[in-house]
């Protein structure tokens, strides 16, 4: 097991955004350690005794198809005690239509109201470490940081987490089709970020809980205020509908920052994403900057 509490530490000296840790051994890529070569293979046996709707089940197969053994500890450590409720016909849907699935990580349960919302919130569940003691809670959830500091709860990188989730749900679950009515702006802005990684890397951080290790790649081009400042707004983005100008001056921020690795064809993604963003956002159109 990685040592958790010296990660915590390290997300608390992030967190105060003040000196660069970045070659302190805890921003090295840490999966979490298992026994096991085919967790693939354990999580199938676990379903059997689970009486998951089918629809469900098609996305844990989806999701064991398509990810590395490394990544599939959490799901393997939380599918047994997994639960899944339908509120399809409940009245709470009625007050708000737009409410598709949350993912409540204290119970290890995924409440939908939509089907469309299970593969996002099979995710949740895939990459969620909840470490709370009665006094101390304390979730890891992707690449969000829930606990509590002097009596309050605090919640750190929610807009990172909530985007990428959504980002890996339509490449695994919707043939990569990013056109989601879902933190939209979120996943556009974490589509510019991944191309500071190698293939999958990103994917394995997520899966591993290893935010830090996200924070290490970006500084090695940008510095903490720039870490700062995107978090903020991925946060505001997560959070509330995200502004046309705000979203056109964090893509511009990123594109910035990608400009710095000198690599035209990472430019080039960049610019298609971007412009995919636009035009599958037809009312977001704004002026953009070369
Ligand atoms: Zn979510």
């Amino acid at each position: 097991m990685i040592n958790l509490d010296y990660f915590q530490n390290e997300i608390e000296k992030i967190d105060k955004s003040k000196p660069k840790y970045i070659d302190t051994p805890a921003f090295e890529m840490i999966t979490y350690e298992t026994n096991s070569n085919d967790l693939k293979n354990d999580i199938e046996h676990s379903l059997i005794s689970k009486n998951f709707i089918e629809e469900f089940e098609e996305y844990i197969y989806t999701l064991l198809e398509t990810t590395e053994n490394q990544n599939l500890f959490l799901l393997n450590q939380n599918i047994e005690t997994l639960k899944l409720e339908n509120r399809h016909h409940c009245v709470f849907n009625i007050f708000d239509k737009n409410l598709l699935g949350s993912y409540y990580h204290n119970q290890n349960k995924i409440v939908y109201y939509d089907i469309v919302s299970l593969g996002h919130e099979l995710l949740h569940a895939a990459s969620t470490n909840n470490l709370s003691l009665p006094l101390c809670p304390q979730v890891y959830s992707g690449f969000q940081r829930n606990y509590r500091q002097h009596d309050i709860d605090i919640v750190r990188f929610k807009g990172l987490n909530e985007g990428y989730t959504e980002l890996l749900s339509r490449k695994k679950f919707f043939n990569e089709d990013y056109n989601t009515p879902c933190y939209t702006a979120n996943v556009y802005s974490l589509r510019l970020l991944d191309l500071l990684f190698e293939k999958n890397e990103l994917e394995t951080a997520y899966f591993n809980n290893c935010t830090e290790y996200v924070y290490k790649i970006f500084c090695k081009y940008a510095n903490d205020d720039e870490f700062y400042w995107l978090n903020k707004y991925l946060d505001i983005f997560a959070n509330s509908i995200a502004k046309k100008e705000e979203v056109e001056k964090v893509f511009n921020k990123l594109k910035e920052i990608l400009k710095r690795t000198y690599n035209n064809e990472i430019e080039d993604n960049a610019d298609n994403i971007i412009d995919e963003y636009y035009k599958n956002n037809p009312k977001m159109k704004v002026k953009k900057l070369y």
